[in-house]
């Protein structure tokens, strides 16, 4: 009864949202309603009320169908990195796309866009630190780059005779994609609940995140060491022999910007190279100069032996992301395949030529323009400019490294103590900041910037006025509804 009744109730819904459509106009905003089924959206409080139509970007703005500007102040999703009017692209796409509009790579087939994008990328990460990477592999997202990842982790071990090592390690509030592999690795609870997630064979250790989990007077370094002596206990517990990898990414993106303590990182791989588990570097948001340099993994000193890429690898401009592996991966995987007589994993769309060809005029770009020298310029001001907000009652902590950062909006300052996730205090304040023509995103009550590489000082001062009014706004509200302990 109830599973009938159900499919009925939502073939209703679905009319309604039709006939809501055909009574409006016909607008924009009715058809999207109507029809669009959005990621990461609560679809029910969409139907009322309705999409921000975005028509057209112009540098580090965006502007809706009513012509009002808002500075993106996170890249869209963490990947328009050249801002949104870099027409040299639309230029090079036309062409690729005249030329060869698509092509494959399967089969040993290649194409001149692909050999000139995997000769860049591997020409960036070769020494990357360790290894170095040897060989890419297209995809068209960071979460088929991480899928990628996780099936040559399988795949390697196998071909090394140690069928029973494939468990992978990631942490909480980790994000490395949503197919079902990638959203078990994600450890935030909206990505997994009501999908059936975790699968099995994932693990989860601690979060780096000094402010939120270090015991009291717990220094950076003594809480880096306490991680890794967590890490450590899990493999222990498990079993070293079924360990596979460990996947993190440099600054923790869609888990709250979270910029790991010093130290982190190398006593992280300390423990993971006693025990022979490889190290994945998800640089989906810190590859290409997010943080000051080409990797995240430069940064925080990641020595990883493979890692995965998207976003600013065409500025978003085109979807496509990489797999890279180190020589020692490689040779394994490719000794295997020919065992087998085929490496039998791959996408329509691997390498697709016009992605490609963007991808690569995009690494041109950051080359010919500097943009690693202007993210460490304008960097240090952006995150001066966040670091006002310290002294801020509603603040708890600023954190951030080059041209990526966070507030976060605590209930009282002098303990930490966060809001109840009820209140939805964080979201208010990224409201207020889409009010007053700033888009950002909240995680939790941490509110995230990561503006396109080419920003300038002054846009991110005008970016700031626009936090710092929605900031106020949402400190009022904080207080006429009690919320606040201080
Ligand atoms: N890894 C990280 C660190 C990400 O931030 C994301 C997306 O935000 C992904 C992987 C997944 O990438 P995509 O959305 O392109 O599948």
């Amino acid at each position: 009864m109830v599973a009938r009744r159900l499919p009925q109730d939502m073939i209703r819904s679905a009319k309604m949202s039709r006939q809501a459509h055909a009574m409006s106009g016909n607008s924009p905003h009715s058809r999207d309603i109507a029809y669009a089924l959005h990621p990461f959206t609560n679809l029910r409080l969409h139907e009322s009320r309705g999409p921000v139509i975005v028509a057209r970007g112009d540098g580090v703005r965006v502007y809706d169908d009513g012509g009002k500007d808002y500075i993106e102040a996170l890249s869209g999703l963490w990947c328009t990195s050249l801002g949104f009017s870099e027409t040299r692209l639309a230029d090079v796409a036309a062409d690729a796309m005249r030329n060869l509009p698509f092509y494959h790579q399967f089969g040993h087939k290649a194409h001149g866009p692909g050999i000139d994008l995997a000769e860049a990328l591997i020409g960036l990460a070769a020494d990357i630190g360790g290894p170095g990477m040897a060989k890419v592999f297209f995809t068209n997202s960071g979460s088929e780059a991480n899928d990628s990842l996780l099936k040559l982790v399988w795949y390697y071990n196998n071909a090394l005779g140690r069928p029973e090592r494939k468990k992978i390690i990631s942490r909480v509030k980790g994000y490395h994609g949503v197919t079902i592999a990638t959203a078990s690795l994600t450890a935030l609870p909206h990505v997994q609940t009501g999908f059936d997630l975790p699968i099995d064979r994932i693990l989860h250790t601690g979060c780096p995140h000094h402010y939120r989990f270090a015991e009291p007077g717990e220094s950076e370094p003594e809480f880096a060491g306490r991680l890794a002596e967590d890490l450590e206990a899990l493999i222990q517990r498990e079993g070293p022999e079924t360990i596979a990898a460990f996947i993190a990414e440099p600054v923790m993106g869609a888990g709250g910007v979270i910029v790991p303590p010093a130290g982190y990182f190398p006593k992280i791989q300390a423990v993971l190279r006693r025990y022979d588990i490889l190290f994945i570097a998800d640089e989906v948001i810190c590859g290409f100069h997010r943080t000051g340099n080409p990797f995240g993994s430069q940064t925080f000193d990641i020595e990883p032996d493979m890692i995965s890429v998207a976003k600013a690898l065409s500025s978003g401009y085109l979807p496509i992301g990489a797999a890279m592996v180190s020589d020692r991966i490689y040779q394994a995987v490719a000794d295997h395949s020919d065992q087998l007589g085929v490496f039998g994993h791959g996408f329509t769309y691997s390498g697709h030529p016009v992605s490609a060809a963007v991808a690569l005029d995009v690494l041109r770009i950051y080359e010919e323009r500097d943009v690693a020298g202007h993210v460490r310029r304008v960097g240090p001001h952006l995150q001066q400019a966040l670091g006002r907000f310290r002294d801020h009652p509603l603040v708890g902590e600023v954190r951030g490294v080059g041209l990526i950062g966070a507030v976060e909006l605590v209930a009282d300052k002098a303990t930490g103590r966060a809001f109840d996730p009820a209140r939805k205090v964080g979201p208010h304040c990224a409201a207020r900041a889409e009010a007053h023509g700033m888009i950002t995103r909240a995680m939790g009550d941490a509110i995230a910037f990561c503006p396109p590489l080419v920003i300038d000082e002054s846009e991110i001062d005008e970016m700031m006025r626009r936090f710092a009014a929605a900031l106020e706004e949402t400190w009022r509200m904080v207080r006429e509804q009690g919320l606040a302990d201080a």
